[in-house]
């Protein structure tokens, strides 16, 4: 089977300085890295490492190329990443002697993807295939409607959390994934908890260093818990981006619930143990001697 990922796709720009910059200053940096991320590519190259066809549908810029490049050398098919006219989306990072750090976060051609090329891809979707989003691209409500028609599974990563994007999309889900933050500014929204009334199947909602919880329909929506692997964390950036296309990947490849997310515990923990985001997202592998 395979994973429609449409996804947002980023360069991060890491920047070391002796602080952060404050109004008015200028600082020169100590070193630039630039990294490959966005939820969108960290998602489709946690599930292509996992061992799972992944479609990645997405936008760059004349910029871009190296990261699409990148995307194909991790094993994620990019015939659905078009060139447009906007800068690649980018992320420029700040990061002091301390650790702190201050983001700019510039969407650019991931909030340009044009409908054609979201229609071209999902034309060779089959019915079973998984369409997987996140809300840093636009033409999601465009894509969901698509891939209902076509019986395909709807995942949603509710990131950045937005109540507008996410009730649009609702409607279409089988399965949605979010952070304990995310649920608890969508139940203070909505007065939406998981269960029968919020009309999604399946609702993960991960807990960092906690593990996470699963409301599945198949068991009347009561809640599952699955602890965390006890690890001392480095770097959690990209954590749970790597759980969601672990367990997407597993559940994929036909692995029952609790399976796909034990492989995905293991995955996550692995990456908070690493510095960086698309580039250091460990393979099935790695995961599964952890
Ligand atoms: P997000 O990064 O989207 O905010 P979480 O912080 O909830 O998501 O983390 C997602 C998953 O990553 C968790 O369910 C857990 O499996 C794993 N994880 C995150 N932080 C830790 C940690 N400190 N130790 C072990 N596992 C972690």
């Amino acid at each position: 089977m395979t994973i429609w990922n449409l996804g947002s796709i980023n360069a991060d720009y890491v920047y070391r300085v002796p602080h952060l910059p404050g109004p008015g200053e200028t600082i020169a940096a100590a070193s630039l890295e630039r990294g490959l991320g966005g939820k969108g590519a960290n998602m489709s190259v946690a599930a292509a490492r996992a061992g799972t066809h992944v479609g990645h549908i997405g936008a760059v810029g004349a910029d871009g190329r190296w990261a699409v490049d990148r995307l194909t050398e991790y094993g994620v098919d990019t015939r659905w990443i078009r060139q447009v006219a906007e800068p690649t989306g980018h992320a420029i990072i700040n990061v002091d002697d301390e650790g702190e750090n201050s983001i700019t976060i510039y969407p650019g051609a991931n909030r340009d993807i044009p409908e054609s090329i979201v229609g071209l891809a999902l034309a060779e979707a089959h019915p079973g295939d998984t369409l997987l989003m996140q809300n840093e691209t636009n033409k999601q409500r465009y894509a969901a409607g698509i891939g209902a028609q076509l019986g395909l599974k709807i995942a949603y990563a509710a990131a950045p959390f937005s109540v507008a994007a996410i009730t649009a999309i609702m409607p279409h889900l089988d399965m949605l994934i979010l952070n304990a933050v995310e649920m608890e500014q969508l139940h203070s929204a909505t007065g939406l908890v998981p269960g029968p009334e919020m009309g999604v199947k399946t609702v993960l909602v991960t807990r960092g260093a906690e593990g996470c919880v699963l409301f599945d329909g198949d068991n009347g929506h009561d809640p599952q818990h699955f602890p965390a692997r006890k690890v001392t964390p480095i770097d959690t950036t990209g954590a749970g981006d790597t759980f969601t296309g672990y367990v997407l990947a597993g559940l994929d490849r036909g692995m029952p619930m609790a399976q796909a997310i034990d492989l995905a515990t293991r995955a996550a923990a692995l990456m908070v143990m690493r510095k960086g985001t698309a580039d250091v997202i460990p393979d099935l592998r790695e995961v599964q001697a952890f």
